[in-house]
């Protein structure tokens, strides 16, 4: 069996300042960080290269979405390159919040991953469901369709530079964390897809993280379930207790 190493992503969506960005890398750069822990914060475009300035050298930088071109006449769009030459290694695609406000689809969202992944970077895929899906029983459904969408234009080999990021709608900034059970069951029905749908191979190295309101108090439990390979954090990775998830499986 191979060992995933387990992957803690901070997603501060459009949140920060000049000020408190430093504030706060001088507080995760003074922390602990397991070296069998791979850390990654996401911040708003302009403050990328600001963090991978300041940011400890152990962890990457994420910017939070890009464009599927890479220069031109798109208005306020900004490429994969722009982010690698400002220092991001990472970037989260598919956030339900781009998906859901944004109203971007999974086709589009899946153009997006061929391009940074082309452009040398690494995608944090989020997939999931909303409150009335789970009710209906569909997760798995809605999931297996957001990921056909980037399995069906990704080569197989594209997969090692992806880590799923599993984020239940409905727990996403409302405090109500999917039980280490349900993540559990989700993650693994996840797998199991794409054992079929890429490759055995694929299946077994893939990250699959959890994401919806990790703190550094419920983050223990989860991760310790077998196919919970890390976490993504919203709100939590603007405090100090990001450090906690960081540690989580220590
Ligand atoms: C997120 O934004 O990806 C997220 C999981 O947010 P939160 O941790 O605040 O629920």
């Amino acid at each position: 069996m191979v060992s995933r190493t387990f992957w803690v992503g901070g997603n501060w969506k459009m949140n920060g300042s000049v000020a408190a960005i430093k504030d706060l890398a001088t507080t995760f750069n003074a922390g602990s960080s397991p070296s069998d822990v791979e850390v990654v914060i996401g911040a708003p475009f302009v403050y990328v290269h600001l963090l991978s300035e300041s940011l400890r050298k152990d962890w990457a930088v994420a910017g939070e979405n890009c464009y599927v071109e890479s220069s031109g006449a798109y208005t306020g769009e900004i490429s994969p390159e722009m982010l690698k030459d400002v220092g991001a290694q990472w970037v989260i695609l598919g956030h339900s919040e781009r998906r859901s406000i944004l109203g971007e689809s999974d086709d589009f969202t899946a153009q997006k991953c061929v391009k940074a992944l082309a452009a040398g970077l690494k995608v944090a895929l989020c997939v999931g469901e909303l409150l009335e899906e789970r009710e209906a029983g569909i997760t798995q459904q809605v999931v297996e369709r957001q990921l056909d969408a980037v399995i069906k234009v990704l080569k197989e080999e594209d997969w090692a530079n992806v880590v799923i990021a599993y984020e239940p709608v409905w727990a996403i900034g409302t405090g109500k964390v999917a039980t280490p059970d349900q993540a559990q069951e989700t993650h693994a029905a996840i797998r199991e897809y794409l054992k079929k749908a890429i490759s055995p191979k694929v299946a077994e190295e893939i990250r699959i993280a959890y994401g919806g309101s990790v703190n550094g108090k419920n983050c223990k439990e989860a991760a310790q379930k077998p196919d919970v390979d890390g976490f993504l954090v919203g709100g939590a990775s603007l405090k100090p207790e990001f450090l906690d998830i960081v540690n989580a499986t220590q």
